[in-house]
């Protein structure tokens, strides 16, 4: 896997006016759309390696969805998460991370059944849901605990005032 420094990022199409934009796995911020200003669906792949520059690092909150592929529940739920991605663009960074090829992220989140979804912000914890459920469930259990958009706003400013070079 391609350390942050080299990551060329992947492309997304904008879901609101088709744009292409390119995005880095670890990036401050929320990305939006370069066209049009919409906030992008930011779905990062991770492992050991990288984990801490593309979770902890992130200034929006992040989900961590630990899977394998050899996992059935897994495969089930992954959708439902690309789904609440795209419709919470903007506000969440989906985070997948494969168990089997990251025993690190596994141990420091004691995962002992997959799927595991992990809620987080600024490197805390926020909650923790373990096994498959439906889209529907996902997202009420996601906005309940998701900062809103204004105390989101704050704290990027707030950060910003920190003098971040
Ligand atoms: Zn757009």
């Amino acid at each position: 896997m391609n350390s942050v420094a080299k990551d060329p990022g992947t492309v997304v199409v904008c879901p609101n006016c088709g744009a292409k934009n390119r995005l880095r796995a670890a990036a401050d911020g929320a990305p939006r759309c370069g066209n049009c200003h919409n906030g992008l669906p930011w779905i990062v792949d991770t492992s050991d390696a990288d984990f801490s520059a593309v979770a902890d690092g992130s200034t929006i909150p992040v989900l961590v969805d630990i899977w394998a592929p050899w996992c059935g529940p897994c495969r089930m739920v992954s959708p439902a998460l690309e789904q609440l991605a795209t419709e919470l663009a903007g506000r969440l960074k989906l985070v997948k991370v494969n168990a089997d090829d990251a025993p690190e992220v596994s141990r420091r989140f004691g995962v002992q059944a997959i799927p595991t979804l992990v809620l987080m912000h600024h490197g805390r914890v926020i909650d923790k849901q373990v096994g498959a459920a439906p889209a529907r469930v996902l997202r009420s259990w996601l906005t309940e605990h998701l900062p809103d958009e204004d105390e989101l706003t704050r704290v990027s400013d707030a950060s910003s005032e920190g003098g971040r070079p």
